[in-house]
């Protein structure tokens, strides 16, 4: 009706307009609609000042509170769109179906305890929790803020209630294998709070910290292990930690624990927890090495849920700009961003670089300029990590350089910038690095420098920013589009070691 409407005026309008005059109607008019499109294509990308002004700058609470319930809202209608896909032996079967409730899972209040602040199950956890109440092993292909901790958490919970119907004691049952310390925190965080509503006890191991009080925990009864490959593996072999009666297990981000060399570890730990036993693994790719890990740990035939893609793509809420420089023109160009895109000193922003050393460097020389910077890398000792991060997460210290140790996995609110100071090591690196702005719906910027040091990479680097429908800048190009052909699964391992 709509369509033969138009083709009336359309029509209407060639016979008022004179001869001749009627082409350059329609085409003036063809113009303004080309051109208004482009006017709301560039208002979708470019990043208004008042979005990277902090929120409290903007006025009222209720305003505030209303912008977040609107962004957190988005987030999730795009987090809905994703695409899903399930692969696996059996399931279709009715009692797989996705949930699109919590209710609809029957499971006791004091287990959903931790979704109360939800609407609604989150696209993995909908389709999770009904393989993995039902004892079924699964992959899930699902990024870090698509909600998995949970979509592992409660049934975790489900399953460590169930086994203390037999015995009440605490011992651990669930294990989750983490690659970070940030990120094993991040889980610990998230499953002690779940589990505190319904009896369940968590502890958190990792590296860099005095095993005293992991060991003290350990002594008093925990039902859920959570911890990083190599602090895990010190206290199984002190015989302070027994894995026998775990028959949950999670790897999370398994693909980067693979990728930082700790498959050994990995399947240390493994063979000693319990032989009957139900495997997760979450991952936010699905390269050879990590399918290989799955087909030896797991069943023959596992449940596999992609959200969205097995490839890697950047988040396309994500702006971003590449410049290629001089490697020693990046500290003052480094000030330039900074005054440009942390003026405020409130927004949070989040540098990168490769090396310990240069975290540090860089670390100093901001603060010798008078910016207010924390760092976090592999050289700081844990405590001083952990104070760092919390600090940038809190906003007392919006200012943050990096390894690529906050890379993956964490779940930092409004990060608005981030700043690729030194380019990484690998395009998968620079998609998780950028990855941290642009969350929950929101904008984000994400600003690399690039040097001819890097020139390797160009060519995927081209690739990822025409996926994402980026300005390719022509000195980019320069280095040509060549893309090296990878080495499947084969995990550019030990290079990661600089975080
Ligand atoms: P992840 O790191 O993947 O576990 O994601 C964690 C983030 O997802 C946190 O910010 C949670 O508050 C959020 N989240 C978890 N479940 C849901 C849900 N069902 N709906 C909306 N947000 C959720």
């Amino acid at each position: 009706m709509e369509k033969r409407e138009k083709k009336h005026k359309k029509k209407n309008r060639s016979e008022e307009a004179p001869n001749g005059e009627v082409a350059e109607v329609i085409k003036m008019e063809k113009k303004e609609k080309k051109e208004k499109k482009k006017k709301q294509k560039e208002k979708k990308r470019s990043i208004e000042v008042s979005e990277l002004e902090p929120l409290s700058a903007n006025g009222s609470e209720e305003k505030k509170k209303r912008k977040i319930e609107e962004t957190k809202e988005k987030g999730e209608e795009e987090e809905d769109s994703k695409t899903v896909s399930v692969s696996g032996e059996n399931t279709t079967d009715k009692k797989y179906a996705p949930l699109t409730s919590f209710e609809q899972s029957n499971l006791p209040e004091n287990v959903l305890q931790c979704c109360q602040s939800f609407k609604k199950p989150s696209p993995i956890q909908s389709h999770a929790w009904p393989f993995l109440l039902n004892d079924r092993d699964f992959i899930g292909i699902a990024a870090t803020g698509s909600g998995k901790t949970i979509a592992f958490g409660v049934p975790a919970l489900v399953h460590i209630l169930n086994k203390k119907k037999q015995s009440k004691k605490a011992i651990p049952r669930c294990l989750v294998l983490s690659p970070t310390r940030e990120l094993a925190q991040q889980i610990s965080d998230v499953l002690s709070e779940a589990g505190s509503a319904c009896g369940v006890k968590t502890v958190c191991l990792y590296g860099g910290t005095s095993k005293g009080p992991q060991i003290s925990a350990l002594k008093s009864g925990v039902d859920v292990v959570i911890g990083t490959p190599g602090r895990m593996k010190d206290l199984i072999e002190m015989g302070v930690c027994s894995l026998k009666e775990v028959s949950f297990v999670v790897l999370d981000e398994a693909d980067r624990m693979l990728d930082l060399g700790f498959e050994p570890e990995v399947r240390a730990i493994l063979s000693q927890t319990c032989s009957v036993r139900q495997m997760v693994m979450f991952s936010a790719t699905w390269p050879l090495a990590v399918h290989q890990l799955a087909q030896e740990f797991m069943d023959p035939n596992p449940v596999k849920v992609v959200i969205g893609s097995e490839d890697l793509s950047a988040n396309h809420d994500v702006m971003q700009i590449v410049e290629v420089l001089d490697d020693r023109s990046r500290d003052d160009r480094l000030f330039a961003l900074l005054e440009k895109y942390h003026q405020s000193k409130r927004n949070r922003v989040l540098v990168f670089v490769l090396y310990k050393k240069e975290a540090a460097r860089v670390e100093s020389m901001l603060q010798r300029k008078g910016w207010k910077a924390v760092s976090v890398h592999g050289d700081k000792a844990q405590h001083d990590r952990t104070k760092a991060l919390s600090l940038f997460k809190e906003g007392t210290c919006p200012l943050m350089i990096a390894t690529d140790v906050a890379a993956r996995g964490l779940d930092i609110p409004d990060v608005e910038v981030v700043i690729n100071y030194s380019f990484p090591l690998t395009t998968e690196d620079y998609v998780h690095r950028i990855g941290r702005t642009g969350r929950a719906g929101k904008k984000g910027v994400a600003h690399t420098f690039f040097t001819q040091a890097n020139k390797a990479l160009a060519g995927e680097l081209v690739n990822v920013l025409r996926e994402a429908g980026q300005v390719v800048p022509a000195s980019l190009m320069k280095f040509g589009t060549h893309v090296k052909k990878k080495v499947c699964g084969g995990l550019n391992a030990k290079l990661y070691k600089c975080g």
